[in-house]
């Protein structure tokens, strides 16, 4: 029969504060705000599943900052930081909450649309584009005018099969096809 019960209480609070920092670290991304790559592919693992699931259709722009090596030699390091930052922020003003922003490389983005078909994403592209292009970010040393090549694919809910990758690389052709047609533009995939 016990007669006593004995036991330790340690307060975790700073310890579990620790952690949803470090969470908070490996999910967003440092300069910009966004999702990290690791993230954005994970989530995105998880929106692809759910159209399947629904039968909804699903669309990617593979997004990349035009002859970006030239901003920073205008503008220097922390300039190109700036119009970085700045993407970013016009990037959200035009999206859902629903859809998802990642920082996939350097200077390269990339946003899932979850429930949107590919005419959608097309002429969400564009007014991405068309707004980069039209507004230069305000350096202290002056307006960095710069803009942005998108490639788009979609996955339609009637065509089984694929995978987020398969999208991504699509989108990925596409983008690598507008460099090449002269930048500044909006590329759908074959
Ligand atoms: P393209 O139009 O073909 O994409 O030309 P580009 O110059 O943008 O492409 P490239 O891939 O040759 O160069 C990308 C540059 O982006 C090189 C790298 O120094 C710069 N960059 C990558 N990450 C960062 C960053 O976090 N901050 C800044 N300021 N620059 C970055
Ligand atoms: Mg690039
Ligand atoms: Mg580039």
């Amino acid at each position: 029969r016990a007669l006593r019960l004995a036991g330790v209480r340690i307060d975790i609070t700073r310890r579990k504060l620790t952690e949803l920092a470090l969470e908070q670290q490996a999910f967003t991304d440092g300069l910009t705000g966004v999702l990290t790559r690791r993230r954005f592919l994970d989530l995105a693992e998880v929106e692809w599943s759910r159209s399947q699931r629904h039968r909804q259709p699903l669309a990617l722009l593979m997004i990349d900052l035009d002859h970006f090596k030239s901003v920073n030699d205008s503008w220097g390091h922390a300039g190109g930081d700036a119009v970085l930052r700045a993407f970013a922020a016009t990037a959200g003003e035009v999206l859902r909450g629903s859809d998802l922003l990642g920082r996939v490389g350097g200077e390269e983005f990339a946003v899932l649309l979850p429930q949107t078909d590919r005419d959608g994403a097309v002429v969400l592209a564009h007014r991405l584009q068309q707004l980069v292009h039209a507004n230069p970010v305000l350096l202290p040393q002056g307006m960095a005018g710069y803009t942005v090549s998108i490639g788009v694919a979609a996955a339609e809910p009637c065509v089984p099969g694929g995978s987020v990758e398969s999208l991504m690389q699509a989108a990925d052709s596409a983008l690598y096809r507008a460099k090449g047609q002269g930048r500044d533009r909006v590329l759908l995939a074959d």
